[in-house]
């Protein structure tokens, strides 16, 4: 297997509602804020090449924000479409999509728009995969906030008959299965690939950026904080104790690495580069 961090576009977020109840003096040292007090974010998805096959989770947020959010959110960088061409993946050669959840950030490339405003699948060739929870927490609208969930993500994977509805934890392709996590959103599943080296474990939502290993650092857009918490003090347990290779899906700076306790529920990372 081999491992690749793909982005699908860089942006920026309130630093209040990246970083939930932690008072600003206390994450500002870690993570700097801009004038409009927000913070860098990446999202960092995670193709994973096995035999000829690929198998991509999370797409980023895509090519379909209009200018004046484009600007709110300081959007810059690539596509996932673009990310993937760059190291010589075309749309087409995906075969599976794992979606962690449908919020736009994550889900935003997975369809896109052509000049006209028509709405396909980004990937032709692929299955997606969300939990059915999910879904239906989307088209209901079950979100912190209201944009959260924007229909032109998943509508036209839906009408092209694409959308696999997951129900609970299961292998999605050999030695890669999903685990609903719960938290940041009611169905919010993490991924967990099983590669000769090492498990990687793509957390999604719950352990964002690297700079999230404490208890109390959860997004102020997590449904369930407190859940939010046990699942990410679960994660970073195993992972300190078996070796395994964590994603931050948000980190600006470090995508993958692995963590070690140092006691009292305190864990510091090392960065893990994959081979591009
Ligand atoms: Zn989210």
């Amino acid at each position: 297997m081999d491992f690749f961090i793909v982005s699908g576009g860089r942006f920026k977020l309130d630093g209040g509602s990246v970083f939930g109840i932690v008072p600003k003096p206390l994450w500002e040292k870690i993570r700097p804020a801009d004038e409009h007090n927000r913070v860098d974010m990446n999202t960092n998805c995670l193709l994973v090449r096995t035999g000829s096959s690929h198998i991509l989770i999370d797409t980023g947020y895509g090519n379909k924000m209009a200018e004046k959010n484009r600007r709110i959110y300081g959007m810059s960088g690539t596509t996932i479409v673009d990310s993937l061409a760059a190291i010589g993946v075309k749309a087409a050669d995906i075969d599976l999509v794992i979606l962690s959840h449908l919020h736009f950030d994550h889900a935003g490339g997975a369809t896109v728009s052509d000049l006209e405003g028509h709405l396909y699948p980004a990937f032709p060739e692929a299955k997606y995969v969300v939990q059915k929870g999910e879904w239906e927490d989307a088209i209901n609208g079950y979100a912190t906030m209201t944009s959260s969930y924007l229909e032109e993500n998943y509508a036209p994977l839906i009408d092209q008959n694409m959308l696999t509805l997951l129900d609970g934890d299961v292998e999605v392709w050999d030695r890669i299965r999903v685990q609903i996590t719960g938290g940041h959103t009611r169905h919010h599943q993490m991924v967990l690939i099983e590669s000769d080296e090492a498990t990687v474990v793509y957390a999604g939502d719950i352990l964002p950026m690297t700079t999230h290993l404490r208890a109390a650092y959860n997004m102020a857009y997590d449904l369930f904080p407190y859940d939010s918490m046990i699942q990410k003090s679960r994660v970073l347990e195993q992972a300190a104790s078996e070796g395994w290779i964590i994603i931050w899906d948000h980190d600006p700076n470090v995508p993958a690495g692995r963590v070690y306790h140092e006691g009292e529920g305190r864990y510091r990372f090392e960065a893990v580069s994959f081979k591009a």
